[in-house]
């Protein structure tokens, strides 16, 4: 039983197996989920600012129009957090489960691009997605998010 690997997200654990040349379908029979998290930093509540992105920010910051006028915070930095902007770390993650249609479409070796849409439609939240959840709760900021989720889409 694996427990932890170290991979960017979901898609590139499943690539690590089967470049190790473990037999695919028994590997994959044997899997019901696969989780990925990464540690974001957590905005210093006392010194965190309000910031409003405008519609150039909204493609910097690869963000859909729910973000536009919305306001989050940012980081600045007091004597609490010692100039960071930032005190303590959280956890976002993303998990994919292993459905049949999944399994199958991993042994019939389809593009990741692929396997991602039908999780996505069978309920998958990619982790950039539940990122942009904390960044509009004000947990973290959107430069922390792209800091840890730089070559993510949603
Ligand atoms: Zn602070």
């Amino acid at each position: 039983m694996f427990t932890t690997v170290h991979a960017n997200n979901v898609f590139d654990v499943l690539g690590r197996f089967i470049h190790m040349g473990i037999d695919t379908y028994s590997f994959i029979s044997a899997l019901n989920c696969i989780a990925a998290q990464r540690l974001v930093r957590i905005l210093c509540p006392l010194c965190r600012q309000p910031a409003v992105l405008g519609k150039a920010d909204l493609v910097y910051n690869r963000v859909d129009k729910s973000f536009f006028s919305q306001p989050i915070y940012r980081a600045v930095g007091c004597e609490e957090c010692a100039g960071l902007g930032y005190s303590g770390r959280t956890a976002i993650g993303e998990i994919l489960e292993l459905t049949d249609e999944v399994k199958e479409m991993i042994l019939a070796k389809k593009p990741t691009s692929e396997i991602k849409k039908v999780a996505m439609e069978q309920g998958m939240v990619p982790i950039r997605r539940n990122g942009l959840a904390r960044v509009k709760a004000g947990v973290t900021s959107i430069e922390e998010l792209n800091r840890v989720t730089v070559k993510e889409w949603v």
